[in-house]
This record gives structure tokens, sequence and C-alpha cells, in this order.
């Protein structure tokens, strides 16, 4: 059996992922150790070595504004790899915003790595049990199906796997069992408040019946004209500014090395109509918003006063027969299609630096098309509310 550094993180983000990527050739650094363990042959890597007579270091460069868990757990293997080769070596973690040292942590390593191997040797694969890891996972059709026909509490949003199992222990076996429940029970089984265990009753109960299930009245500003408005980001700072208007869709391409004649475009572009409301969808999009307001030093409470996040709106106001809450999925309860269903949002970064390289007119046309469905996704989505 073959474990390495990128199948051990997938196993700690999902062990049934894991189990199908388990014959698979993972992804590789530019520096690469192995060893042998229990009979495991272990392969860990690094992106960079620093191997002089004062230091000696191995680093792992992560695109992540923070050290998360999974940086941690990933660092640990690499440095368990190590002690196994008698190398010692100072590992760190590099992240955007700085660098962060790993201590070893070998038991929790030989652990992992001891149920990995029970796990592989199952005859069938782990139950699915849904995290942020499932986002652009390959395998998320079927891990939805396999749950539905079970009527598993992990479709709820909000049950993780603890959740779960304080549920399943406290008799709340099936969505139905939930979506009968009094949602202070709820509450004081699982800790959390009231309001939020009445959500929980209300989405499983949303899943159950495939229907949408009001919360609350969604508030939404009165207007004539609006704009719906999303970003691309690629990795090298590349931003696509979508927005749908008057049923036509517009875009601004801002380099962060060559931005303000697009800003300012932009920016002319939604003073038309200077009150109307921007909706976009979740905090990056008005993130943005306030980067380039910061940039061109300009006054942006008015501006960033009109971003509408109908993310935040639809948590509010509604439990949707959703696992998770991204555009996709909720618009696409709504009917709306994206004309190219594989396009995803990860794709479009990817697509936005190829760009970039080459200047390639047809990988534009790609993100451009995806970018206008996203906009106008929101719109059917904002339609969807006003009616409730
Ligand atoms: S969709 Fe989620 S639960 Fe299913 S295999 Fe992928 S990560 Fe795991």
């Amino acid at each position: 059996m073959i474990i390495d550094q990128a199948l051990l993180t997938t196993f700690y983000l999902c062990h049934r992922k894991a189990y199908f990527s388990k014959d698979e050739i993972h992804q590789t650094g530019n520096f690469n150790f192995e060893a042998d363990y229990n009979q495991i042959h272990l392969v860990a890597f690094a992106d960079e070595m620093i191997d002089d007579e004062k230091n000696k270091a191995l680093i792992l460069n992560r695109r992540s504004k923070s050290v998360r868990e999974r940086h941690i757990i990933e660092a640990a293997f690499l440095s368990f790899v190590m002690n196994l080769r008698g190398e010692r070596s100072k590992i760190v973690v590099n992240f955007l915003n700085g660098q962060k040292s790993i201590e070893p942590r070998d038991e929790l390593i030989s652990m992992m790595i001891n149920s990995i191997k029970e796990s592989f040797e199952e005859p069938s694969p782990p139950a699915p049990s849904f995290s942020y890891a499932c986002k652009g996972c390959p395998f998320y059709t079927d891990c939805i199906e396999i749950s539905s026909k079970s009527q598993d509490l992990s479709l709820i949003n909000g049950i993780g796997e603890k959740r779960k199992k304080t549920l399943l222990k406290a008799g709340f076996t099936d969505l139905k069992s939930i979506s009968n429940a009094d949602p202070a029970i709820i509450a004081s089984y699982t800790g959390i408040e009231f309001k939020e265990a009445k959500t929980i009753v209300k989405q499983a109960t949303a899943i159950s019946k495939f229907q949408l299930i009001p919360i609350e009245k969604p508030n939404l500003p009165k207007s004539d004209h609006e704009y719906f408005f999303d970003v691309e980001k690629s990795d090298e700072e590349l931003y696509l500014f979508g927005i749908f208007h008057e049923g036509i869709y517009h875009s601004f391409i801002l380099d962060i090395d060559d931005w303000e004649d697009q800003w300012k475009a932009f920016l002319e572009f939604i003073s038309k109509y200077p009150h109307a409301p921007i909706y976009h969808y979740d905090r990056f999009d008005r993130d943005v918003i306030q980067k380039f307001a910061d940039l061109s030093d300009m006054e942006s409470k008015e501006l960033v006063k009109r971003f509408v996040d109908l993310y935040a709106v639809v948590r509010r106001s509604l439990a949707m027969p959703v696992r998770f809450y991204s555009l996709k999925d909720v618009a696409g309860i709504l009917g709306f299609k994206w004309k190219n269903p594989n396009f995803k949002g990860y794709d479009a970064m990817i697509a936005l630096g190829e760009w970039k390289k080459t200047k390639d007119q047809s990988i534009m046309k790609e993100i451009l098309e995806y970018n206008e469905d996203d906009c106008v996704a929101l719109k059917i989505l904002k339609e969807k509310l006003s009616d409730l």
C-alpha cells in the first residue's frame, strides 16, 4: 500500500473521497521523500528546501490566508517521513500572510496511517460525510443520491459529523425525525441556539419534502432599476467584473498592474442609476469592490451600501432543499441551468490565469459565458425572493 501526502490530506477531509482516490497517482512536490512504515510505503513532498550549514528546512507553500489544520497535518506527515529516514529537518508552512513552523506530531500521524489502512481494507467505501471538501468533488452527485436514499442526517445544512452523532444517539435517525422535532429539544441535545435549531428543522423539512420553506420575509430594497454583479479572480490578481443590467451583460477586466481605466468605466456604468441596488452573492464581490475603492483612494461608503448580498438574504429567509447554499445549488433548485454545467468557479480562476498568459479569445469567451450565467442566476434568485 502507498500513502502519499496528498492522499493523507484527502483522508483528513473526507474518508470516502480518499477511499476512491487510493489507487490514483497524486500530486508530488519539487522535493520528494519516501520511507516504509508497517509495510506501507509513504511518500512526502516539499515545495522548497533550504539546506546550508546553519539551516535545514523543508517548506510548503500554501495559498491560504492562514494556516489551516489540513496544512498542519500535511506538514506533520512530512516531518514523520523525515524522522523515519533519520533526517531531522525544520518544517515550515508559508501562507499568504506569514509563516509557521510545525512541530512533529508523530503519534497523530501514525494513528491516521493505521486508520487509513483499516478504511482502505474495507470492501466498501465509507458513507458520505458532507463538508466544505465536497466543493467541486467529482463524487458529489453520487454521495447526494446515496444519502437521499437513506434520508441521512448529514444532508441537512448545519449538521456535521459531531452533531449527527449526537442526534443519532438522541434517537433522531432520519430527516423525517428532525423535521417533526421540536426545535427546543434539538437545541438542548446539540447545545445550539434555538433559532439555529429552528432553521435546522426547516432545513430537514425542505429536503424531505423537496420544497422551499420560508423562514422570514426577505427584506429587499425597492427600486425600478437594479444591477446583478459577479467577480471572477485569477491567482495573479486579474479580476473580471461581470454585470447584468436591463437584459444586457457587460464585463470589465481589471489587472492589478493596470486597473484604473476599467475601474473608472465600471463606476461610470453603475452611476447611470446611482441609487439602484447591486445584487451579488456572498462577501467576496463586495470585498473586491472595497479593495479597488481603497486602491483608488475614493470614499466608498455610499458605493458599498448599494451592494446587497443575496446569500445573506437567502440564509435569513428561506430553507431550500440543498445541502450547500452555493449560487449553483440555490439557482439550480429554482430551475436555472448554466450553459456549461461542468465549468465551475475554480475553472474560471485557472482559465483567467491562462488567458492572461495567452490572450486566447476562446478562453475568454468561456469565462464570459460562465460569468454571465452567474449574473443571470442572481437575477432569477432575486426575483424568487421578491415573490415570497
Ligand atoms: S462529495 Fe463530499 S462526501 Fe462525497 S466523496 Fe466528495 S468530499 Fe466526500
